[in-house]
């Protein structure tokens, strides 16, 4: 059995910089100047055990060049074979490059940057771009704990040229968002999610499969949340109708992340996501969020390669959206001139965030928080004491 393991050996306990990933932007070139040290990597990331093949998952084969041969199945495969990169027509050492260029920079890249960095062409780079996103998929991760704030925000209706306010769905999208509350105005870790419309059949099994059972949720009056104590959960409610406060004093937290999430469309992908990919933006919106304190490029860039190689991900993991969108309802002469109107708007406001380089997570940090006058623990009754 032929494997290249003890040059990075990859099944470590605790990983290192400079050992099992690069640390730096030198270690990165030094490691992976040619195709062959790329192969090298990605094939002691996969079988870091030794080689298992990816057709029949016999242990066990040799290696011939950038091949292996699987004497069980008779078959030849590669490191890429029955993974998120298979069949692909750019070279291993774009896609590191890639997943590199996405991983070192907090904010993440749009499909525009790659492409004229790497050399690439816009559709190759989107595609790398949304198979990487796909490994953010926030599915596995443990549910949320303690007091959780969660409200919903509505995405889309300006840029369609449609002002309606409101839960209205014509031609927005429905995010719910769910942060855990820490002391003062801290947000702990956070979930997002589309959902078809704001109901209770909608929202309920969301927030069962993320947030813990027992755990206290602060929500508006909204009656997507009634049958919320029934499902096992503390439930807070602050009617925004009968409250002095706004939304944004009551709910802070899903107001930032509400807000920050827009700022990140806006700033790294300049607007221009399409509703039917948002899903996958959001994982790596969320992604990015919930490691904003321990974020280490190369351990990001470690991750995302062992999510990308993961067998059969292409075939198991959801490939495009989950909710179907409604269509959006803008035709003739009219709605095109709002259209245009609209998207000028829209690219000033694009241009301007960009130059101000609005968007730091480090905000969120160092700001400090200032007392608050609305706590949602004054809302509980004291016979049930939030954990
Ligand atoms: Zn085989």
């Amino acid at each position: 059995m032929e494997n290249a393991a003890g040059r990075w050996n990859l099944a470590p306990r605790r990983l290192k910089a400079g050992r099992h990933y690069p640390g730096t932007w030198q270690e990165f070139i030094a490691w992976f100047a040619t195709e062959t040290g790329c192969h090298d990597y990605l094939g002691d990331l996969r079988w870091h055990d030794g080689f298992v093949c990816p057709l029949c998952e016999e242990v066990g084969g040799h290696r011939t060049g950038m091949r292996w041969w699987c004497p069980s199945c008779r078959r030849w495969s590669s490191v890429t074979t029955r993974t998120s990169v298979q069949q692909t027509h750019v070279t291993l050492q774009t896609w590191l490059l890639a997943v590199w260029l996405m991983s070192s920079d907090k904010r993440g890249v749009s499909a525009t940057f790659l492409a004229s960095s790497l050399g690439i062409d816009y559709r190759t780079a989107w595609h790398i771009l949304h198979k990487v996103r796909l490994t953010f998929s926030q599915e596995d991760r443990d549910p949320l704990t303690g007091l959780v704030e969660i409200d919903e925000m509505y995405l889309g209706g300006q840029d369609l040229g449609n002002n309606r306010r409101g839960r209205s769905l014509a031609t927005k999208a429905c995010v719910v968002i769910a942060c855990e509350c820490k002391r003062g105005k801290v947000i702990g870790r956070i979930r997002m999610g589309r959902l078809e419309d704001s109901t209770h059949t909608s929202l309920e099994p969301w927030m069962q499969r993320h947030v813990e059972k027992g755990s206290a949720i602060h929500t508006d009056g909204h009656s997507g949340y009634v049958n919320l104590k029934t499902l096992g959960y503390r439930h807070i409610v602050t009617s925004m109708t009968q409250s002095p406060h706004p939304a944004h004093v009551v709910f802070p937290r899903v107001h930032t992340i509400a807000s920050l999430s827009k700022r990140w469309i806006l700033g790294t992908h300049h607007g221009g996501i399409h509703p039917q990919y948002l899903d996958p933006y959001m994982d790596e919106f969320v992604f990015r969020f919930n490691r904003r304190h321990s974020w280490s490029r190369g351990l990001v860039f470690y991750r995302v390669l062992q999510g990308l190689l993961e067998r059969d991900a292409y075939v198991t993991r959801p490939q495009v959206h989950r909710v179907p969108l409604p269509k959006p309802a803008t035709t003739g002469t009219q709605a095109s001139g709002a259209l245009k109107t609209s998207k000028r708007k829209q690219d000033a406001a694009n241009q301007k965030l960009v130059e101000d380089e609005l968007f730091t997570w480090a905000e969120l940090d160092d700001t400090e928080a200032p007392p608050t006058p609305f706590s949602p623990l004054s809302e509980l009754p004291s016979s049930e004491p939030v954990r």
